[in-house]
């Protein structure tokens, strides 16, 4: 399949996958990042003689062990545990773990590649990897998470560090179990390194804002968005998908701002209440009860649940997904458009799929990837590292106005690039574009290791 007028990369597109069989996800990430970089190539000879695109697309360490561990009931139980240390060029490897039954090599891939962008685009001092396992927490209890986080960092904790690698949570991954794994790698090595892991607990190492970052940092992003285009979020109408901790605080953050947040969901339906979603009632279902959104309309009678349906057919002025990969396709990027959406910005890691991403650019709509939006989580984890290297505690106040700061210097950045390389207003090609020349220019100049 031809995908890109430049036959080199459309060449080097083609290697990538035959040396990649199988791995769909990690295959798309790529495509997506490859289809902005045609311009970046005539200008810049020197990443083509140095091969930058072609090492950037080979992790630097790929690290797949045995996760065994024992459950209630005393049977033996057998997971896969993965670390993909994708580049170290601006700073030790940097990004979450993801507990959950999708997990695979190629998830993991695609996930430590677009973390290397994102955290580029921050302007911190990151390399970027990713984790997990394809472990289920659903319905596993206390102890059960406990013993498989021991497990895990039983094996991985001589490949972390604080100057290494440094995880921290993803989808299924939080508090409890950064806790977990935390304690079991301060067993191991015998040090209270505290800048190893983010996501920590307040009382142990863990900074204000980390917990909100993510979907405060996602509608800063979109404010600039909007007032670019002169306009502001009070009154506005938002579809925020998914109810984990990005959609939590996205929903916190816009309802702040004056916006009205309709709808959320998880994998079993969507919650519909046009009043305006009671973030309360979703808070104490998800955080405290770890229980399913449906239970949202048995408590709140004005709501309306609605099994496995798409909760892009909900009319809104701005669409947020903040639930997994590719859960927006093509024809609900078409509802969309039909219904009057004029924003889009992603919250979760490639939620849009690339036929969707081009309704979006047909139709005018303002789309944001989240490896420029969803960045605000990973930047407050170097503010973490930042407070943990200095063992110092910053307030709320002061690290959410450094969160602001930070996502306004990404959208400027993605915003001036995309229009110094021809195509103003592509947030696309601004964030892949900045976010390789940023990592490029250090890995030439750390030379061929
Ligand atoms: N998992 C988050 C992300 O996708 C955060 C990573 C981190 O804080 O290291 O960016």
């Amino acid at each position: 399949m031809l995908m890109y007028a430049n036959e080199e990369l459309q060449a080097l597109y083609q290697e990538i996958v035959q040396r990649n069989p199988a791995e769909p996800e990690f295959h798309q990430a790529v495509a997506e990042v490859l289809g902005s970089l045609g311009p970046v190539l005539s200008k810049h000879p020197e990443f083509r003689d140095d091969r930058a695109i072609e090492r950037l697309c080979e992790p630097e360490r790929q690290i797949i062990f045995r996760v065994p561990w024992q459950d209630d009931a005393g049977r033996v139980q057998i997971n896969r545990g993965f670390r993909v240390q994708n580049n170290s060029a601006l700073g030790p490897y940097k990004g979450g773990l993801r507990f959950h039954p999708s997990v695979t090599l190629s998830v993991i891939k695609f996930l430590g590649f677009e973390q290397t962008f994102k955290n580029a685009l921050t302007g911190m001092p990151l390399g970027g990897a990713k984790g997990g396992s394809d472990f289920d927490p659903k319905g596993r209890s206390d102890g059960e998470m406990m013993r498989f986080c021991q497990s895990f960092m039983t094996e991985l904790y001589r490949h972390l560090g604080e100057y290494t690698d440094v995880p921290a949570g993803d989808i299924g991954v939080g508090q409890r179990e950064i806790g977990y794994l935390f304690g079991q790698y301060k067993r191991m090595t015998n040090r209270y390194e505290s800048g190893v892991l983010t996501g920590k607990g307040l009382d142990w190492g863990g900074a204000l804002v980390r917990r909100e970052a993510t979907g405060y940092g996602l509608v800063y992003f979109v404010q600039q968005m909007l007032e670019i285009r002169k306009e502001h979020l009070e009154g506005r109408t938002c579809v925020v998908s998914g109810s984990g901790n990005v959609a939590i605080y996205t929903i916190e953050k816009v309802q702040q701002l004056g916006g009205r947040v309709v709808a959320c969901s998880d994998s079993g339906g969507v919650v519909h209440d046009p009043d305006g979603i009671d973030l309360a009632l979703v808070k104490q279902i998800k955080e405290v009860e770890r229980g399913r959104i449906e239970q949202y309309v048995v408590r709140r009678k004005r709501g309306r649940f609605l099994p496995g349906a798409s909760i892009w057919e909900i009319p809104c002025d701005v669409a947020l997904p903040c639930a997994t990969q590719n859960e927006l396709n093509g024809k609900d990027a078409l509802a969309l458009v039909k219904n009057g959406c004029r924003i889009v910005a992603e919250g979760a890691n490639m939620p849009t799929t690339p036929d969707a991403v081009r309704v979006f650019h047909e139709h005018g709509v303002a789309f944001a990837p989240g490896k420029a939006a969803n960045a605000g989580g990973v930047a407050t984890s170097a503010l973490e590292m930042q407070q943990n290297a200095s063992r110092d505690a910053w307030t709320f106040e002061f690290t959410d106005r450094r969160l602001g700061d930070i996502m306004r210097g990404i959208h400027q950045r993605c915003y001036e690039t995309a229009e110094e390389y021809g195509t103003p207003g592509n947030y696309v090609n601004g964030a892949n574009i900045a976010g390789f020349i940023k990592v490029a220019r250090a890995m030439l100049a750390l030379g061929v290791i």
